[in-house]
């Protein structure tokens, strides 16, 4: 008694209750982008930080 669920997106045979990489890739993408907007907003604001620029590459 096997029975599958099948994606709604991209047809891939799924176990029962089994969720598709399909949409989970598009949703991991979307955190890609957030935490690489954060990083970029990291860099700014230790570029605009001048004073720890030289204590940096002083040591
Ligand atoms: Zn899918």
């Amino acid at each position: 008694m096997a029975y599958f669920d099948t994606c709604e997106y991209c047809n891939a045979s799924l176990d029962p209750g089994e969720k598709c990489d399909c949409r989970k890739a598009r949703s991991e993408r979307k955190e890609h982008e957030k935490a690489n907007r954060k990083k970029v907003r990291k860099i700014r604001r230790t570029e605009q930080c001048g004073e720890l620029l030289p204590i940096i590459q002083t040591a």
